[in-house]
């Protein structure tokens, strides 16, 4: 089918049209300063002190945001946080993990557990994709493996200690942070280890892991290895925690992705850390559900309102086909507000990351507006 012939008026759009979820968009400024380092940065090796410097500004960078209690760890290498899933079955889950799972991406994370032959079968909780589950605490479970930000439905949850464990206990709470973590506020004593990739609020590309380990998870990672489990020297947790100690990975990692990450990092702590993004974050999200909320064909699809997630908006639309919606604002080059395709809904999806201005969130609101009033003209 042809997309419909609309032109949206200039004065509606937004400054900029990127509004994906990951790979998501990267301030013109970073990409700027990219270009400015290219012939003395790029292109140089990670093993000297022009590229380890950009990881400790990375490495230093989170810290900050996080504000990291004493004897915290930035560790870091490649894969993304896909590969980080089946890092934490060789060396960070002891035994028997426990899962929420309320949509793909936890799934996923449930089921690289459930197949790796050296764990016990995971406890999986599972709820309605649009909301979550609570994590409760179960004997035999020594990680308990939540996530911030499901990003294939819009739904956030808060990172607390399960009620009954402590790190002190050995019980770990391993958070998949990868579209949460900097835009959505964090309290570092209640998790153990927060992991994430830079392509979601760090406004830079895939390809790599960071996770912030407290000291029972460094405890946890060094008593796995000296137990003598096997596990690819690609994916050893203990390999990556030393060579990011030494402000370097294991294998050669993108420099690119390492410096937009570390310009975002630097420009979040200059504006006012975590506190400033979440805000920023959260007046993003209150226009664009407010708008949802008023709005006679579009609804939030997340019932609950203190479930609905400040980074990922999920839209449901009625009585216009969301698809072509998406078609006709991506030919106006605003792009990427298609809906999770497994998902299977008539929904725009929205990411609200730190980069992006609450300014052209509500300028993206408009553009519907008129989008779906030509549609049904
Ligand atoms: C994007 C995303 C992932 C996958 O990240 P990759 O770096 O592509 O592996 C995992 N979990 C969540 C919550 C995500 O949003």
């Amino acid at each position: 089918m042809a997309i419909p012939d609309i032109r949206i008026p200039l004065d509606l759009l937004p400054v900029d049209g990127r509004f994906g979820c990951g790979p998501s968009k990267i301030r013109p400024e970073a990409v700027a300063a990219l270009a400015a380092v290219g012939t003395t940065y790029l292109g140089t090796s990670h093993r000297q002190d022009g590229v380890k410097a950009v990881v400790r500004r990375v490495r230093a960078g989170l810290h900050d945001l996080f504000n990291l209690p004493d004897g915290y760890e930035v560790a870091l290498g490649n894969g993304g946080s896909t590969a980080f899933w089946d890092i934490a079955t060789f060396g960070l889950i002891a035994q028997r993990s426990q899962h929420l799972v309320f949509g793909e991406f936890s799934s996923k994370f449930a089921e690289a557990a459930g197949a790796a032959p050296q764990l016990g079968t995971p406890s999986v909780i599972e709820s309605a994709v649009g909301t979550h589950p609570e994590a409760t605490a179960e004997d035999g479970i020594d990680s308990y493996c939540l996530t911030h930000n499901e990003t294939s439905t819009g739904v956030a949850m808060t990172i607390t200690r399960p009620t009954g464990t402590a790190a002190a206990n050995d019980e770990l709470v391993v958070v998949d942070a990868t579209s949460g973590a900097g835009g959505l506020a964090v309290d570092a004593s209640q998790f153990d280890c927060y992991y994430f990739a830079p392509q979601k609020c760090f406004a830079s590309d895939g390809g790599l892991w960071l996770a912030l380990l407290s000291p029972a998870a460094v405890a946890r990672i060094e008593r796995i290895k000296a137990s003598g489990r096997w596990m690819p020297a690609s994916m050893d947790l203990s390999i990556a925690l030393d060579n990011s100690r030494k402000d370097q990975t294991y294998n050669t990692p993108s420099l690119a992705t390492l410096f937009l990450m570390a310009e975002q990092l630097d420009w979040m702590n200059a504006q006012g850390g975590l506190g400033w993004t979440a805000a920023r974050c959260a007046e993003s999200a209150t226009a664009m559900y407010s708008w949802a909320e008023q709005s006679p064909y579009a609804t939030p699809f997340v019932a609950s309102a203190s479930d609905r997630s400040n980074v990922v908006a999920t839209i449901d639309l009625d009585g216009v086909d969301a698809t072509t919606v998406s078609k006709v604002l991506r030919a106006n080059s605003i792009v990427d507000t298609d809906s999770y395709r497994k998902l299977g809904r008539n929904q725009l999806r929205v990411a609200m990351f730190p980069a992006v201005d609450p300014h052209d969130v509500r300028q993206l609101t408009r553009c519907v507006d008129y989008v779906v009033r030509a549609l049904s003209a």
